[in-house]
Parts: C-alpha cells; sequence; structure tokens
C-alpha cells in the first residue's frame, strides 16, 4: 500500500510518501511559500540527494499539483501513476470534542473539522485547505484525518477543566485540549514494546520537545493529562511560546504597552520562551553554543529545563508513581544538557541518569537510565508521519471488509 501524508500549514505543505505496511519511507518534501514570491520545492527519494525547484506556487492546490509532479517524474518520483496512491492522510491540528480517533474524511466530517476552526484559528483552514486541493487532484482515493487533539480526548475532566466559569465551558469549548497527541502516542507505544511489558501496566511521562513543546502524563496506555491546554500556547516554555503564566500578566501588557489582542497573541506566540529570554535565538542549539559564555542563554536554557522538571513532578504525582520518562522531538532526542538537567535531583522518584549514555551522540532509540534507576528514562526519536500512514492503512483496510 501507498500513503501519501500531507501536513499542510498557513505558506507550507509537508508532504510523505510511505509504505504502511513495510513501515518504509519513499519520499519526503516540503513546499514552502505557498503565496508569496520564490515559492520552494524540496523534495528527497529515500536514499538520494535532495532536490530544490522554485516557482509561482499560488496556493495549496498548486502545491500539492507539484509535489504530484515531482512523485510522478522520471529522475526522482517514487510511483508511475497517480492511481498507485492508496490513500491520503492528513494531519489536522484540533478534533475539539468530536474526534478521539482517526476517521475517514466525508462531508460530515468536513463540516465538523470547520466547526473547530474557532479553536484553531491558525491551523485548521491551512489543513482543510489541504484536504480539499487532494480530494480534488486525487479524486475518488479514500482521505484520512489524523488529529493532534485526539490521544488526549482520554482526559479526565479535572484535567481538562479551567477553574473558570463552567458555562464558558458549555458555550465556548473553553478547556484542555492539549496537542501533539500523534507524537505522544507513537513513543509511548515504543516505549512499552522497548521495554516488554504491556502499555497497559506502565505509567509513562512524554516529553516531545521541538520548537513546540509538551509533556503528557500516559496512565495504562491513555493520556490522563498534558501540558498543552486549549491552544499550544500553554504548559512548557518553547522556542518562541511563553508556556505558563499569571494570566494577569497579558492583561498589564496590554494596558501598559498598549496592545491590541492580536499584538499581545503575537508577543506570546512569537517573541517569548527561549528568544525572549535569551535575546539571542529560539534554537536550542544557539543557545546551547552559548550557555557557558553568555548569562540570559544559559538563564532561558536553565528556565526552560526546571520547568521540564516541575511537569515531570507534577506529572509523576498526577499517576501515582512512574515507570518511564521519554525523551523526544529535536531537542529531546539531541540535547544531552536539557535531559540532564530537568533529571537532575529527581533521585527521590527512582530517577538516575547513566551520564555516559545519555552523552553518547548515537540516533535511534536508546535506553539511558542507569542501571539501578527505578524509572527507565529512554530517547525515542518520534514518527508522527508514520502514525498517520499506519491509521490510514487501517482505516482504508476496513472500508475494503
Ligand atoms: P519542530 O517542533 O518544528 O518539528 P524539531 O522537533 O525539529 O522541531 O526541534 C527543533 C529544535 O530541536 C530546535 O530548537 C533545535 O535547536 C533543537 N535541536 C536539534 N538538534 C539539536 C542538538 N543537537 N542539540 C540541541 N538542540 C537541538
Amino acid at each position: 500500500m501507498i500513503v501519501l501524508v500531507i501536513n499542510a500549514g498557513s505558506s507550507s505543505v509537508k508532504y510523505q510518501v510511505i509504505d504502511p505496511e513495510e513501515q518504509r519511507s519513499l519520499a519526503r518534501g516540503v513546499v514552502e511559500r505557498i503565496g508569496m514570491s520564490g515559492a520552494i520545492l524540496t523534495h528527497r527519494k529515500e536514499g538520494e540527494k535532495e532536490v530544490r525547484l522554485s516557482g509561482e506556487i499560488l496556493d495549496h492546490k498548486m502545491a500539492i499539483e507539484y509535489v504530484l509532479g515531482i512523485l510522478l517524474s522520471k529522475n526522482h518520483g517514487v510511483i508511475k501513476d497517480k492511481s498507485e496512491i492508496d490513500a491520503v492522510g492528513h494531519r489536522v491540528v484540533h478534533g475539539g470534542e468530536v474526534f478521539s480517533g482517526s476517521v475517514l474524511i466525508t462531508e460530515e466530517v468536513m463540516a465538523e473539522m470547520r466547526r473547530c476552526i474557532d479553536y484553531a484559528p491558525l491551523h485548521n483552514p491551512p489543513n482543510l485547505k489541504g484536504i480539499n486541493a487532494a480530494m480534488q487532484l486525487l479524486p475518488g482515493v479514500p482521505q484520512v484525518g489524523v488529529f493532534d487533539t485526539a490521544f488526549h480526548q482520554t482526559m479526565p475532566k479535572h484535567a481538562y477543566l479551567y477553574g473558570l466559569p463552567y458555562a464558558l465551558y458549555k458555550k465556548h469549548g473553553i478547556r484542555r485540549y492539549g496537542f501533539h497527541g500523534t507524537s505522544h502516542r507513537f513513543v509511548s507505544d515504543r516505549a512499552a514494546k522497548m521495554l516488554g511489558r504491556p502499555k497497559e501496566e506502565l505509567r509513562i511521562i512524554t516529553c516531545h520537545l521541538g520548537n513546540g513543546a509538551s509533556a503528557a502524563a500516559i496512565k495504562y496506555g491513555k493520556s490522563i493529562d498534558t501540558s498543552m491546554g486549549f491552544t499550544p500556547l500553554e504548559g512548557l516554555m518553547m522556542g518562541t511560546r511563553s508556556g505558563d503564566l499569571d494570566p494577569a500578566i497579558i492583561l498589564q501588557i496590554m494596558h501598559k504597552e498598549e496592545l491590541t489582542p492580536n499584538d499581545a497573541t503575537t508577543l506570546l506566540n512569537k517573541h517569548s520562551g527561549l528568544i525572549g529570554v535569551s535575546g539571542l535565538s529560539s534554537d536550542m542549539r544557539e543557545i546551547e553554543e552559548e550557555y557557558e559564555t553568555n548569562a540570559r542563554a544559559k538563564l532561558a536554557h536553565d528556565i526552560f529545563t526546571y520547568r521540564l522538571k516541575k511537569y515531570i513532578g507534577a506529572y509523576a504525582a498526577a499517576m501515582g508513581g512512574v515507570d518511564a520518562i521519554v525523551f523526544t522531538g529535536g531537542i529531546g532526542e539531541n540535547s544531552s544538557l536539557v535531559r540532564k538537567n530537568a533529571l537532575s535531583e529527581l533521585e527521590f522518584l527512582g530517577i538516575k541518569l547513566d551520564h555516559h549514555k545519555n552523552e553518547e551522540k548515537s540516533k535511534g532509540e536508546r535506553d539511558i537510565s542507569a542501571a539501578e534507576s527505578g524509572v527507565k528514562v529512554l530517547v525515542i526519536p518520534t514518527n508522527e508521519e508514520l502514525v498517520i500512514a499506519m491509521d490510514t492503512m487501517q482505516i482504508v483496510s476496513q472500508l475494503k471488509k
């Protein structure tokens, strides 16, 4: 089976062609600067060199047409005919309270997704554009939606409700939804496999640390809490997002700096976090390069790891203990300093790193806990595209029955 995985953003479309039966990626790439001058398609067939093409790409439909073009091309392609694509799997950011798993996209599903736009005004509209474009360009090919929020729909009410008037939940759906669900699900499943134990008996804290970052408490296979909330702004401090703060600060800053709601949204989402504190960069590699020499870079790093440590403690308490901690995402997979600092002085919880293993520059899944550690510490590369392809295969094969 061949699944085209599409992740459509506001000005970009990421794609990957995956054979989910073999769990193998055939090609991947991204179209950037859609609707702007000098749009670029970067494409790589597995095992070959990256190619870059530029052109005028006005909208998401043109972008996906370009993608299909290169997938069919003689030199860089991986299919001979469009009909070889059996299904398309789409990443959809927000599934509200309606979607607790992946679904075949129908007219009704599209209508529900449009209703979720209110919750994710920046993300869901481009996701829908990607779906519409793929439906037009690949008519009759089943399309599946995989939601970032779905895995967290198992959270109990006391975890997903805020201390706000209950009517706001009923009227406007104000509650914690959580994000990165596909990644938290994937790495917690992999952790159970690595440990050779059923997930139904494990309490796992998963830390997805990329440009966006979130932690999740996964008790016996189900997400019972996660740090991102109504939007992906809450929780851990991130590259450009503030994470948790006193909500009164926002009102105060808006007043003092004469900011509109839009200005305040930009401040909290684009100019805060690592870049805001350090004044240097939102990129953890650049922060770490100056960790020893630049006090503000160190401060940004320290805030990042201190807050992560607090979430680890909180989730161990929420689950009545913890069996494994998983690090994933660009930072989680690569930064030994973040892992070391976030887990320092947590021996009282039974968490002990093997410092030598933590420092090893190896890639791939690995156990970096000390032999005597009661809690396993694992590094597991995430693979959200593979999950989307696998879910798509599962849903499409049920259709054929
Ligand atoms: P996204 O959330 O956009 O998918 P990634 O998961 O790729 O992003 O994570 C990007 C982050 O990972 C950046 O902050 C980057 O600096 C960080 N990162 C990547 N490699 C390293 C490394 N070797 N050491 C520290 N941080 C790293």
